[in-house]
């Protein structure tokens, strides 16, 4: 945290290093742009194909073919859920949670992708319906479907209170993969990763910086649609926060469940093509 006094001198010529325009970091002008009216003709006529139930404080596994979508639905109350994605196919290509928000910024809505982890970084899946795009920005500076978050997980909650929590959205997800590959838990725990924190609010305090959130405005009926650009082995964890209005990490709040729902088109989108891994040839200059 920025200290509020800070002990090093103030340099005469302060005001007018602070006064320096910033630039984008990643200009993406040069990224391809999803062809999202073609994305979304070719829903009409489909047909769901598999609906998974996550209950509350915990998670589920889902498998999405590449050219399908999927729904993360709101039911029943007010809830935040977790994402995890892989490479159906290689668990160790996973969703990089750190350069999508390089890419697109701290929080995630239609058109933006789902990056995955070096060395592949190609998009896993694209976003091509957000129904609370509404939100846009707060007076807070909060915002819905964060990028900056990481996932509650059972380490931190004992750093900072000293007990053990067995529900956090980390757990849930490590439980949910160690069924779903037969891997044991210690197996199963690496490959869980920083998540697309989907139906949260949050951001940045503009005053320290610090990680903050608020009630989601989520309610049942909204969704979060997405297209899968490869064969993708999904896992949603319904955080034990709930709306994640005041905390998480423990059973006193109210907590509902999340759906996912998978579609299959009757023919992918015009013009789509699953995408290949990065083409960089990894010879680090040797
Ligand atoms: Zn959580």
């Amino acid at each position: 945290m920025k200290p509020v006094r800070p002990e090093a001198t103030e340099p005469a010529d302060a005001v007018a290093r602070r006064a320096v325009a910033p630039v984008v970091c990643y200009p993406v002008g040069s990224l391809p742009r999803p062809d999202l009216a073609a994305y979304r003709a070719a829903r009409e006529g489909w047909r769901k194909v598999v609906e998974t139930v996550v209950p509350p404080r915990d998670a589920r596994c889902f498998d999405v073919p590449a050219g399908c979508f999927f729904r993360i639905v709101s039911v029943e109350g007010p809830q935040v859920g977790d994402l995890n994605l892989w490479a159906a196919d290689d668990l160790d290509e996973r969703f990089f949670s750190g350069k999508t928000r390089a890419l697109h910024g701290t929080h995630l809505s239609t058109g933006d992708r789902l990056w995955s982890s070096l060395p592949h970084l190609r998009p896993m899946a694209t976003v091509t319906q957000d129904t609370l795009d509404w939100y846009g920005f707060d007076e807070w500076g909060g915002s819905v479907h964060d990028v900056i978050g990481t996932r509650c997980d059972p380490y931190t909650h004992r750093l900072l209170s000293g007990g053990d929590y067995h529900h956090c959205c980390h757990s849930n997800l490590t439980r949910a993969l160690a069924r779903r590959t037969g891997r044991s838990l210690a197996e199963a725990e690496p490959a869980v990763h920083d998540v697309l924190n989907v139906f949260m609010c949050t951001g940045f305090a503009r005053d320290t910086g610090r990680y903050f959130m608020k009630a989601s405005p989520v309610r049942p009926g909204d969704f979060l649609e997405f297209f899968a650009e490869i064969d993708l082995l999904g896992a949603l964890s319904a955080c034990p926060g709930g709306d994640c209005g005041a905390q998480h990490s423990s059973d006193a709040v109210a907590c509902h469940p999340l759906l996912v729902e998978v579609y299959e088109p009757k023919t992918p989108p015009a013009g789509w093509a699953p995408p290949a891994r990065n083409g960089y040839a990894r010879g680090h200059g040797a």
